[in-house]
């Protein structure tokens, strides 16, 4: 496998593509070999985009050939299957729309695709993005390339477990709640979240659009920061998003935190973790002081309000944009005597039971009587938790805290919905603040009843629009430590 480019990084593709040392068209075939042979196992990907792939390589190394240099040629890119690609199949993971055919491009695709990136196929997913294993998917199984009997997380599971398993050399997901922060940390990837606006929803799927946010997965920092530079942005048909210039980042990565602040958040002490992961986000603080970093402490105290505020906001959010799932315009249509008879049969058979759910929490939430006791309470706290994230930050330029409270789990594992919400306490708060988050392989664990070390990820947390102190001071944590590098995915076994 060494000798196929599939496990070079992007940055590495796109520089001996623009070297015109290795076409884009190799790296295309390399990869959908590797797909072919992987992913019967891994289960990534629900739709393999082979033509679309090759005339993308086709493109790409037409333009370089006519002298063009382009930051991301030749470069595989997964993208999660809630974000348009035209005459593609864009399910969003569910039953509702797993024949619906995209009609344009998502903005945030549309740019990567322009930055020579190489479109391999749409990733498997929770339905609507709703989960944290991808165990919701109503179309595919995904596995963790590290432990096949494990989760890849969720929401954007077949994400990362492509990147992971190098089925792809950067992945794009959206990331409400953190769905691409948690599967990062599961599957040993740096999985950035933005600034809540900063990446155009255009043409992404809504679940809760005060919170949705696209943003990329990578084997390295410098990856993301590539990716990031390359889709983000202001883009006209995303009313949400800011009409402020990008600071790009890939050009100001840093090797060392000298004069950088870090607030460890008292509020999320990791003693309560087990001994063996307290001990990993230990070791993390101290390497972040090792490196220059002067750490704070810092208090969220409303943070532990997050998830119940998360889970009312986004239920709500998910029960109107849902609406427009009703056998009319898009996808699936039972039919039935009358025209409510059709929508209820075509939700009924549509939607699996964790939509089912938030619906439900969501209309309740939003309806007469209860609004102001739920909605609007919901909204308050959200305001508080913002506040306190304003309040830290003046005292420290960055917050570090798990990514997750542990490795990736075992299918099966969680069996009540709140157990899986417990998932995303550390991702929630940054989130219900739009700020910008990531999560960095920061060390390994052998979970109880595992045989084999899982990987944990330490979440870096920034002001919003401080993309690039974040990445920055990511990239010093990375060249410092290495913890991606330790461990190999299992492929061996996947492969034979
Ligand atoms: N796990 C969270 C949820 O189920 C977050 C999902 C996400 O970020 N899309 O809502």
């Amino acid at each position: 496998m060494s000798n196929t480019p599939i496990e070079r990084n992007a940055a590495q593709i796109a520089r001996d593509v623009n070297a015109r040392t290795l076409s884009a068209a190799e790296v295309t075939e390399a990869m959908l070999a590797h797909v072919d042979a992987v992913d019967v196992a891994v289960g990534s990907y629900l739709t393999v985009l082979r033509d679309q792939a090759r005339q993308a390589a086709a493109r790409v190394d037409a333009r370089i050939a006519a002298g063009e240099r382009l930051p991301l040629a030749g470069v595989p890119l997964a993208v999660k299957d809630n974000m348009c690609v035209t005459g593609t199949r864009t399910t969003a993971g569910s039953k509702i729309l797993e024949h619906w055919v995209a009609p344009y491009t998502a903005t945030a695709v549309a740019r990567l695709l322009e930055a020579g990136c190489i479109p391999v196929g749409k990733t498997n997913m929770d339905e609507f993005a709703m989960g944290s294993s991808c165990e919701n998917s109503a179309l595919g199984v995904t596995r963790n390339p590290y432990d096949l009997s494990r989760v890849p997380g969720g929401s954007s599971g077949g994400s990362a477990a492509a990147v992971a398993a190098y089925e792809a050399a950067i992945g794009i997901g959206s990331d409400t709640g953190g769905s691409i922060r948690e599967p990062a940390a599961f599957c040993n990837l740096v999985g950035f979240k933005p600034t809540y606006g900063r990446v155009s929803r255009y043409g992404l799927i809504a679940f809760a659009s005060s919170l949705d946010q696209i943003g990329p997965f990578g084997r390295t920092v410098e990856d993301c920061a590539l990716t990031y530079d390359a889709m983000g942005g202001h883009d006209p048909m995303d009313s949400t998003s800011i009409d402020r210039p990008l600071e790009t980042t890939a050009a100001h990565l840093r090797s060392d935190l000298s004069g950088v602040r870090i607030g460890i958040v008292k509020q999320f002490a990791t003693s309560a973790l087990g001994a063996e992961i307290d001990a990993v986000y230990a070791q993390a603080y101290r390497d972040l002081k090792a490196l220059g970093a002067t750490l704070v402490e810092v208090e969220l105290p409303t943070a532990d309000h997050g998830l119940a505020t998360y889970y009312l906001i986004a239920p709500a959010e998910c029960s109107s944009n849902l609406a427009r799932f009703d056998g009319v315009r898009y996808g699936l249509r039972v039919d039935g005597p009358d025209v409510n008879d059709m929508y209820e049969r075509t939700r009924a058979a549509g939607f699996g039971p964790e939509v089912k759910r938030r619906i439900l929490i969501g209309t309740y939430a939003l309806s007469t009587g209860y609004y102001d006791a739920y909605y609007v309470r919901a909204q308050k706290a959200r305001t508080l938790i913002a506040q306190d994230f304003e309040r830290a930050f003046a005292s420290c330029d960055l917050i570090a805290c798990p990514a997750a409270s542990s490795p990736a789990f075992q299918f099966n594992a969680k069996s009540d919905p709140y157990s899986m919400y417990l998932m995303d306490y550390y991702t929630i708060p940054m989130s219900l603040a739009g700020l910008p988050a990531l999560s960095i392989p920061c060390g390994w664990v052998t979970p109880p009843g595992g045989d084999r070390p899982m990987p944990m990820g330490l979440q870096l947390c920034a002001p919003l629009f401080a993309e690039r102190p974040l990445l920055a001071a990511a990239h010093a944590y990375e060249q410092k430590t290495k913890h991606a590098l330790k461990h190999k995915p299992t492929l061996t076994e996947v492969v034979g």
